[in-house]
C-alpha cells in the first residue's frame, strides 16, 4: 500500500526529526573518556592495527635478533582450563607478532601434567584461537617430544649437569635457604653422587620403581654460588614421578613427566622458535631457560642469533571480575567450604553453583565473552589498543565495555526491542495511518540496509517509558502527555490506562496528538511482534575488586550480586529480527565469529544466544548503550 503524498511528506519529516533525536541521544551516550582502546577500533578491516608490533616493546624485541631471522613464535597453553581474557593478550602478542613479520606461530599444548588435562580444554583452546581469527602454523604438543626429552635428560646426567635426588620437599626448601630463602644455601648428598648412579636411578624412576615425591631429577645449576640470588638457579627439578594417570596422547607409557622448566625451552628449540614471549612472572626463568639450552648445546652463550630468545611482557589483568581457574570453578560447580569458628569448631557451608557454566556470559573466560556476543575483532582491538610493555596492565571491566560499545556502534544494525511491554491502543488511528514503513538499519547509513517496520493502531512500548503520574522534568508518556513514536508521522497522547490484578499497568489508551513532543520513544507493532527472552548481565559481585574477597572460607558467596542476570521473559522485538536471522543464514559470514548482533534502540547491544528456550529466541545483552552509573 502506497501512503498518500501528504502522509509521505509527513513521514519523511517525522523520520528526520526522529533521526535528530536519536543522534542527540547518542551524542550524550558517547563515553566521555576516550580510552586508548577505543581510538584504534576499526571495522573496515579485519587486520589488527599494526602499531603495537612496529613501535615500543614488541618492536625492540624484534630488533634484538638479526633482521633476516625467520620469525617463529608459539602460544603454549596448559590444556587444563578454559582460556580467559588475559590469554587473549598472549594470543594477540604471539600470533600478531608472527603475522606482522611474515612469520609463523605454533599452537603448542603444554601437556606435561596428565592429572589436570582434559579433551574439552584442547578443543576449546583450538576453537577460541580460530574464533579470534588466527590459524596456527602447526598444532603441536610437548608430549610429541617425550622420547627426545627423556634422551636429553639422560644426556644432561652424562654431562654431569643433573642428578637424581630423594630429598623431601621440606629438605629442598631448607637447602634453598629456608622459608624466606635468606638462610645459607647448601647442596644435598645426592648432588655429588656418581653419574652412573644417577643414570640408574633415573631409569628406575622411569620404570615406576618410585612413588611420587620419592625421587626427582634435578638440574645441577648454581645452588651455592653466593652471587646467584635467582631461585630459578637453585637446582630445579627436571623430571618428577607422577601418580598413575592416563595421558591423553601417550596413555600409560610414562610414569615420569618433565617439568615446565625442562620442557619449555627445549620444545622452543625443537620448533626453532625465534622469539619466545611469555609474561613477566617468568622473568627469573630466563636464566634457567638459557642455562639448560647452553648445557645441551642448543644455544651459544652470549649469542642471540642461535637458539630461541625468551622475553617477558606484562600480564593483562581485569579487575571487577575474577580470572583464576580455581575461583571460576567454584562459581561453576559450587563448593563446600569449611569455616573455622573462634571456638575451634568447624562449620561446613555448601555454596551452590552461581553461574550456568564456563561460558556463562557473566564470566570473562573467552568462551563466555564469545557467547555474550563480544565480537572477536573488538576484543583484539581492545587488547592491542592497551599496548604491550613489560608492565602489568590492570583494567576495569567498564573500560572493556566502553571499547566494545564504540566498536558495535559502527558495525551493527538497529532494531526496536521492548524488554517489558505495555500495550498502547491508539484509538483514533485510521486504516490510512496503518502502514509498512521502510526504515534504515542505521540512521547515519554507515551500516547499509533497511527493514520493513509495520505500524498499526496497537503497539507495545516499554513500561519504563510510561508513568502513571506526570511531572515537569519528565518527557515520555503519561496521562495527558504527548510523546513521539520513532518514525511515526504523528505523536500520541495517553488518555487512560488500566492495570492487571497485580497492579501493573497493562494497557494504555491513547489518541493522535497535534502537540509537539519533547522526545521520541521506540515501539513494536503488536500484530507482528516476535516474542523473545532477553537477558541482561551485570557484575557478578557487588564489590569492584572480587579478588580481595575471602576465597578460602567462602566469604565471597555473600558478595554475589543477586541482580547479575536480569531476565525479561516477555520481551518482544520487531519482526525485522527474523529478516536478520534469514539474511544471516542465507549469507553466513565465513568468519568463525558469526553471531546475529544488533543495537536495540535506546536499550543496548544484543546478540542471539546459540540456544533457544521453550522455542523462543534468547537474546544476550552484549553491553548496555551507556555505562552503568550505579556502579
Ligand atoms: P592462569 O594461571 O591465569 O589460569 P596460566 O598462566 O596457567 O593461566 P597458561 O596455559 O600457562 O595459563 O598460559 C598460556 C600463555 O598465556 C602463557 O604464555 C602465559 O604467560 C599467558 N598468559 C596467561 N595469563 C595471562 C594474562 N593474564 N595476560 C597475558 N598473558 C597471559
Ligand atoms: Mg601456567
Amino acid at each position: 500500500m502506497d501512503p498518500p503524498k501528504e502522509s509521505k511528506r509527513a513521514l519523511e519529516k517525522a523520520r528526520k526529526k526522529a533521526e535528530k533525536a536519536v543522534k542527540k541521544a547518542e551524542f550524550a551516550l558517547r563515553p566521555k573518556e576516550p580510552s586508548a582502546a577505543t581510538t584504534s577500533t576499526s571495522t573496515s578491516s579485519s587486520k589488527a592495527p599494526a602499531n603495537v608490533f612496529e613501535e615500543g616493546w614488541l618492536a625492540r624485541v624484534y630488533k634484538e635478533k638479526p633482521s633476516d631471522t625467520p620469525v617463529r613464535t608459539r602460544f603454549p597453553p596448559e590444556p587444563n582450563g578454559f582460556l580467559h581474557i588475559g590469554h587473549a593478550k598472549a594470543i594477540a602478542v604471539n600470533f600478531g607478532f608472527a603475522k606482522a613479520h611474515n612469520g609463523v606461530c605454533f599452537l603448542r599444548y603444554d601437556d606435561t601434567n596428565p592429572a589436570k588435562e582434559d579433551e574439552i580444554f584442547f578443543t576449546s583452546i583450538r576453537e577460541i584461537i580460530q574464533w579470534l581469527g588466527f590459524k596456527p602454523y602447526k598444532i603441536t604438543y610437548s608430549s610429541d617430544h617425550f622420547d627426545r626429552l627423556y634422551e636429553l635428560a639422560e644426556e644432561l646426567i652424562r654431562r654431569d649437569k643433573a642428578y637424581v635426588c630423594h630429598c623431601s620437599r621440606e629438605e629442598v626448601n631448607l637447602q634453598r635457604g629456608g622459608p624466606d630463602n635468606r638462610g645459607p644455601r647448601y647442596a644435598c648428598k645426592h648432588r655429588e653422587r656418581p653419574i652412573e648412579e644417577s643414570l640408574t636411578e633415573f631409569r628406575a624412576m622411569k620404570d615406576g620403581n618410585y612413588a611420587p615425591g620419592e625421587a626427582y631429577l634435578r638440574m645441577k645449576q648454581s645452588l651455592t654460588d653466593p652471587n646467584e640470588g635467582n631461585p630459578q638457579m637453585w637446582d630445579l627439578p627436571a623430571y618428577r614421578v607422577v601418580e598413575k594417570n592416563h595421558h591423553h596422547r601417550t596413555g600409560l607409557k610414562w610414569k615420569i613427566y618433565p617439568t615446565y622448566d625442562f620442557t619449555h625451552c627445549l620444545c622452543d628449540s625443537f620448533e626453532e622458535i625465534s622469539h619466545s614471549m611469555c609474561t613477566t612472572e617468568f622473568q627469573q626463568s630466563r636464566v634457567s631457560y638459557d642455562w639448560l639450552l647452553e648445557a645441551l648445546d642448543f644455544k651459544v652463550p652470549k649469542s642471540e642469533e642461535k637458539g630461541p630468545m625468551q622475553r617477558e611482557y606484562g600480564r593483562l589483568n581485569v579487575t571487577g571480575t575474577i580470572l583464576s581457574k580455581r575461583r571460576i570453578q567454584m562459581l561453576v560447580e559450587g563448593v563446600t567450604v569449611e569455616k573455622k569458628n573462634s571456638d575451634g569448631t568447624v562449620e561446613k557451608k555448601v555454596i551452590p553453583p552461581s553461574v550456568r557454566g564456563w561460558d556463562d556470559p557473566r564470566l570473562y573466560t573467552l568462551v563466555a565473552l564469545r557467547r555474550r556476543g563480544i565480537p572477536a575483532q573488538a576484543l583484539l582491538n581492545f587488547v592491542e589498543g592497551l599496548g604491550v610493555t613489560d608492565a602489568l596492565t590492570e583494567i576495569q571491566t567498564t573500560r572493556l565495555e566502553s571499547s566494545i560499545r564504540s566498536y558495535l556502534e559502527r558495525s551493527v544494525p538497529r532494531l526496536a526491542l521492548i524488554l517489558d511491554p505495555i500495550k498502547v491502543i491508539i484509538e483514533d488511528a485510521t486504516e490510512a495511518d496503518e502502514q509498512e514503513l521502510t526504515v534504515p538499519y542505521d540512521p547515519k547509513r554507515i551500516i547499509p540496509g533497511e527493514r520493513q517496520v509495520k505500524f498499526t493502531r496497537e503497539v507495545y512500548i516499554d513500561s519504563s517509558d510510561f508513568r502513571e503520574e506526570d511531572s515537569p522534568e519528565y518527557f515520555r508518556l503519561a496521562p495527558n502527555k504527548t510523546v513521539g513514536l520513532l518514525n511515526v508521522p504523528f505523536a500520541v497522547r495517553a488518555v487512560s490506562f488500566s492495570k492487571d490484578s497485580s497492579g501493573h499497568v497493562s494497557e494504555i489508551r491513547a489518541v493522535k496528538s497535534e502537540d509537539k513532543p519533547k522526545t521520541y520513544i521506540h515501539w513494536v507493532d503488536v500484530s507482528s511482534a516476535v516474542k523473545v527472552i532477553a537477558r541482561q548481565y551485570h557484575s557478578l559481585f557487588k564489590t569492584d575488586s572480587p579478588n580481595t574477597l575471602d576465597w578460602k572460607e567462602g566469604g565471597w558467596a555473600d558478595d554475589l550480586n543477586p541482580n547479575s542476570e536480569i531476565i525479561f521473559k516477555n520481551a518482544v522485538i520487531e519482526k525485522g529480527l527474523n529478516d536478520l536471522v534469514k539474511l544471516h543464514s542465507v549469507n553466513p559470514s565465513r568468519a568463525s565469529d558469526d553471531l546475529v548482533r544488533f543495537q536495540a534502540l535506546r536499550t543496548g547491544y544484543f546478540c542471539i544466544d546459540p540456544e533457544k528456550e521453550d522455542d523462543n529466541i534468547v537474546l544476550n545483552q552484549i553491553v548496555s548503550l551507556r555505562e552503568d552509573k550505579s556502579k
